[in-house]
């Protein structure tokens, strides 16, 4: 009997030692989604470090801009009346759907809750640590161990610890660190400058001239929550696409600053009390040393990114949610699958030289088609193509479900010609292939 139990034991340890070790840096909408496949998975554990006292990542509102009370910078960029850009119904990983409510569009609170479920759902926050930074990943030089080498910081103790992992699932996020765009004389210009990072509500502009930098999703949506306080709301952009509500002007992009005003491309000038900056954000990985291989080119292009995705140089590290113009999260649970597929050498990767090839490739036909640098990870139409592949290869295809790219289209549509209006349309999905949208 005691002999049994023994070799019993020391059969769990070794398949506990010859389990594959992943580190999951962030607990928002990748990271969690991660560490759900990873606990699942037997031959394979893992944990998130995550910096915060929450799970969700930008989903979780905090009221305050600035610097956290550890002397972080605020991760979450949501603004008070946040509500999604995409309808729920398509939203959701590729089998965890969001649950039934009135609206399509939800706020910010109810895409919290989705991940608060899921969390609870499958246990994850017996494996996360939070207000855990990491502060360092490296690859571990020393023979016969784990690959890589990870420090973190205890935010409340300020104690630093190190960590070997077999592989590294990078889940930071990509909407914290803004870009600024180069706008000539900026500092000669008395008013206000606000980045949307640091935007939360719209009454703080009462009565005041608004310039709106930008035209995405945020400047097109916080234009329209200003016009109800400010004085004049401009949208400066390239071109809008959008059919703006009347009281919204356009004007093309403000290139250089005076003391009262601002001067666009096309030479107009327009007198501000506020610029409000919605240029987006650049991508940020100030814990990967230089050894990891990862270059972040104008803070726009990553390399060496096989499938935009996988750390070339080291294939054990991943990088998630890279490509952007997508329908985010049934994404990253397509990575993830896929990735652990890799790792746990059910599916391998070209050679190094190969992907490497790949990723040339993929530059010089940027370069022929005059693709911008900043659009190096602009996915839009091709987002299908790919995590059907991915799907394919790593064996998954049946929870890729068509209507997801319909519904996608259809909303896609709407943003662009009723911004105002089509947070109030309705999706519901019929089956794989069917749907049905009610418009407001
Ligand atoms: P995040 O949510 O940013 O999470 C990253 C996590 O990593 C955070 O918890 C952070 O604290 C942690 N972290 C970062 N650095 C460290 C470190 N060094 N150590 C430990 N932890 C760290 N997508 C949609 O699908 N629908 C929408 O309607 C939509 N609207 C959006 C609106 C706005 C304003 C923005 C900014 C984005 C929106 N998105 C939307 C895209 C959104 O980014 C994704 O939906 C998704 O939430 C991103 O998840 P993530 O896990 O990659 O990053």
């Amino acid at each position: 009997m005691l002999k049994s139990l023994l070799r019993k034991r020391i059969y769990e340890t070794k398949i506990v030692m010859n389990k594959k070790r992943v580190c999951i840096t962030g607990a928002g909408a990748a990271g969690l989604i991660a560490l759900r496949h990873v606990r699942e998975d037997p031959d394979l554990e893992g944990c998130i470090f995550e910096q915060t006292n929450s799970v969700g990542g930008i989903w979780k509102y905090v009221d305050k801009t600035g610097n956290d009370e550890y002397g972080i910078p605020i991760h979450s960029t949501a603004y008070k009346g946040l509500r999604t850009n995409l309808p729920k119904e398509i939203m959701g990983y590729l089998d965890y759907k969001f649950p039934d409510s009135e609206h399509s569009y939800i706020n910010h609170e109810e895409v919290f809750n989705y991940f608060k479920t899921f969390a609870d759902s499958y246990k994850l926050l017996e494996d996360i640590h939070f207000t855990t930074r990491v502060i360092n990943i490296q690859p571990n030089v020393i023979p016969e161990q784990p690959e890589w080498k990870v420090t973190t910081e205890n935010l409340t103790t300020r104690l630093t610890t190190e960590h070997f992992f077999d592989s590294i699932i990078v889940c930071n996020g990509h909407y914290t660190k803004p870009y600024l765009p180069n706008i000539t004389n900026l500092k000669s210009f008395k008013g206000e400058i606000f980045h949307s990072r640091d935007y939360r509500t719209p009454n703080i502009f009462l009565g005041k001239r608004v310039i709106v930098l930008g035209a995405g999703p945020s400047a097109i949506d916080i234009s329209i929550e200003l016009v109800e306080f400010a004085s004049q709301v401009i949208l400066s952009c390239n071109e809008s696409r959008c059919a703006m509500p009347n009281k919204i002007l356009i004007h093309s992009p403000v290139t250089s600053a005076k003391e009262n005003s601002f001067i666009t491309a096309t030479g107009n000038e327009i007198e501000c009390d506020v610029l409000l900056l919605c240029s987006g954000y650049v991508y940020d990985f100030p814990f990967l040393s230089p050894d990891c291989g990862i270059t972040v080119e104008e803070g726009k292009y990553i390399y060496p990114l096989y499938r935009h995705m996988i750390n070339a140089m080291f294939p054990t590290m991943i990088l998630i949610g890279i490509p952007f113009t997508v329908c985010p999260f049934p994404q990253f649970d397509c990575q993830i699958r896929y990735f652990l597929q890799v790792i746990k050498g059910k599916l391998t990767l070209p050679s190094k030289d190969e992907m490497l090839q790949e990723i040339k490739k993929e530059e010089r036909e940027r370069l022929e088609n005059k693709v911008p640098l900043k659009h190096s990870h602009k996915f839009g139409d091709k987002q299908w193509e790919y995590n059907i592949q991915l799907a394919k290869e790593a064996g998954f295809l049946n929870l890729i479900q068509p209507v997801i790219q319909k519904v996608y289209d259809r909303a896609g549509l709407r943003r662009l010609n009723a911004p105002a209006n089509y947070k109030h349309d309705h999706v519901t999905i019929i089956d794989r292939e069917t749907f049905e949208y009610v418009e407001d």
